[in-house]
């Protein structure tokens, strides 16, 4: 009786052209899985700029997210974002609503075939993805301020952070570096450092340091070399990671991977390119080295390897499209199609002097999700109130002379400060004042409850003061859990 061979299933992922150079580099990506034989059932959806125009704002059908959920994985290629208002940015709305809370980006040399000043990098960037001041809280204050609020949550650094260390240990990483500016935004970027300590603590075999963003990444341009994986904060993950991807050789090689807890998004980290689309110009490596991430993920590792190092190959044999091409070191110029069916031909074949990749086993997403530490929530007591003030109407003396009769019972008036900085009392007159004020109510006695806060508003109010908003000041477990105003 013959054997049976057991058939590998294939795995539904969805995919979306995008517009722009996404088409052609998604047609030559797709042409190159299909002859590595990877294993994957297509269901196609479409995104970006027609359907912008259809008025659906944020780029994407309500139907294709119905096949977002089934698939739970998706390629995605570049698409255009509309210019002006109204329009949201898919990229930010995919990430947000299917929960993909880690950003990915490895950032590898592949000197000397593709001209870097970096021969010897090889940093993989971790971005948190979700929050941070990508939490789209904006607001107009005043005539002269708006404001953009920065969240960061405990559950989402003990989340990224958990996901770098346990990356770095399944891809055999030897150091992690977090960036942040904590000595600034002490809460904030504070909690994300101390989530680093905390959750690296659990990983001896890895080695951990912290840099202050601006001179870490100053040090990473000037030398990549020094870094293995770096985790951070949205913000200045966003901007590094292309920094880092540009240095690397060109934002045209560089893959991303956008993975939640239920499902994982991966592209290229460049845009649509316009002026270069329907040219057969544009580098489709960037889009296959996230299609090469995502073979992995969905637990195919045989053929991510053939393909990356199929791909190693190519441009190791000089074969380059225009943005990598470079005379005297590059052997041929070709189009899109044309590389693509280069990375056909060497499929089986492996790098001679770049390090060929390997993957063995897929990594196992699954274990990556942080299981959350169940935290005792902290004892919880408001010990004053900031009520923030649009005011143009004169002085910080003038201003605390209008609020200090307004008192309500057991808060009194500590500080007024303007953009952060005390101007009442012991102002200095240099200090320049705009019209949004925040003015600090503390407790006369230990605790302050929400009527004396309302009670305190009323006055306000009713003296004709517009009060834009306010922020209880709290103590956790007896510990300050606000900032001081720059002076206080
Ligand atoms: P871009 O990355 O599209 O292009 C910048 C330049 O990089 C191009 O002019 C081109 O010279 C080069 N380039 C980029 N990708 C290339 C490739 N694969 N091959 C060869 N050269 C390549 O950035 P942009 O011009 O700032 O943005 C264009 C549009 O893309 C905008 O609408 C933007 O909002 C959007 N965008 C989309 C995504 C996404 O969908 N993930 C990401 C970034 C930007």
């Amino acid at each position: 009786m013959a054997t049976q061979v057991p058939v590998k299933t294939k795995t539904a992922i969805t995919v979306a052209r995008g517009d722009g150079i996404g088409p052609e580099i998604m047609d030559a990506v797709l042409a190159i899985l299909k002859a590595a034989g990877a294993r994957i059932e297509i269901e196609e959806i479409e995104i970006g700029e027609k359907v912008y125009e259809k008025g659906h704002s944020a780029g994407i059908e309500p139907e294709a997210w119905e096949s977002l959920r089934r698939t739970k994985v998706f390629l995605k290629a570049p698409i255009t974002t509309p210019q002006g208002g109204g329009f949201k940015s898919l990229n930010v709305t995919t990430r947000k609503t299917l929960g993909l809370y880690a950003n990915v980006r490895p950032c590898v040399a592949y000197s000397p075939f593709v001209d870097t000043k970096h021969p010897k990098m090889d940093v993989v960037i971790v971005r948190e993805n979700e929050e941070d001041l990508y939490a789209g809280i904006e607001h107009q204050q005043t005539d002269e301020v708006v404001q953009c609020l920065k969240l960061i949550t405990r559950p989402g650094c003990e989340r990224i952070i958990r996901y770098a260390f346990d990356y770095a240990k399944q891809n055999n990483r030897k150091k992690i570096t977090c960036f942040t500016k904590d000595n600034i935004m002490k809460l904030t970027d504070g909690l994300f450092h101390k989530v680093f300590d905390e959750i690296g603590a659990e990983y001896p075999e890895i080695e951990k340091e912290h840099w202050i963003v601006d001179i870490g990444a100053a040090k990473l341009a000037d030398t990549p070399e020094a870094f293995d994986v770096i985790v951070m904060p949205n913000l200045y993950g966003d901007i590094l990671s292309d920094v880092a991807a540009q240095i690397a050789g060109s934002v045209g090689l560089a893959g991303s991977a956008n993975i939640g807890e239920h499902c994982a998004m991966f592209e290229a980290i460049h845009g649509s390119a316009p002026r270069r689309a329907g040219q057969n110009l544009a580098n489709p490596s960037g889009l296959l080295l996230g299609a090469v991430m995502m073979l992995n993920h969905i637990n195919q590792p045989d053929i991510a390897e053939k393909v990356h190092n199929a791909w190693l190959k190519t441009i190791e044999e000089g074969i380059h499209t225009y943005d990598i091409y470079k005379d005297g070191v590059s052997k041929a110029k070709v189009g899109t199609r044309e590389f693509a069916e280069a990375v056909i031909a060497n499929l089986g074949e492996k790098p001679t002097r770049l390090n060929p990749v390997q993957y063995n086993e897929a990594a196992p997403q699954s274990s990556l999700h942080a299981t959350q530490r169940k935290r005792k929530p902290g004892q919880k007591t408001i010990v004053g109130v900031d009520v923030f003030l649009h005011w143009a109407g004169g002085s910080p003396e003038e201003l605390a002379e209008k609020l200090n009769p307004l008192q309500a019972d057991g808060l009194t008036l500590k500080m007024i400060t303007n953009r952060g900085v005390k101007v009442w009392p012991q102002g200095f007159p240099e200090t320049f004042c705009t019209d949004h004020w925040r003015c600090r109510f503390v407790a006369t006695s230990q605790t302050v409850t929400h009527t004396q806060i309302i009670d305190l508003l009323k006055h306000v109010a009713l003296a004709g003061l517009d009060f834009i908003k306010i922020e209880n000041l709290c103590a956790f477990d007896g510990e300050r859990s606000y900032s001081l105003g720059q002076g206080e």
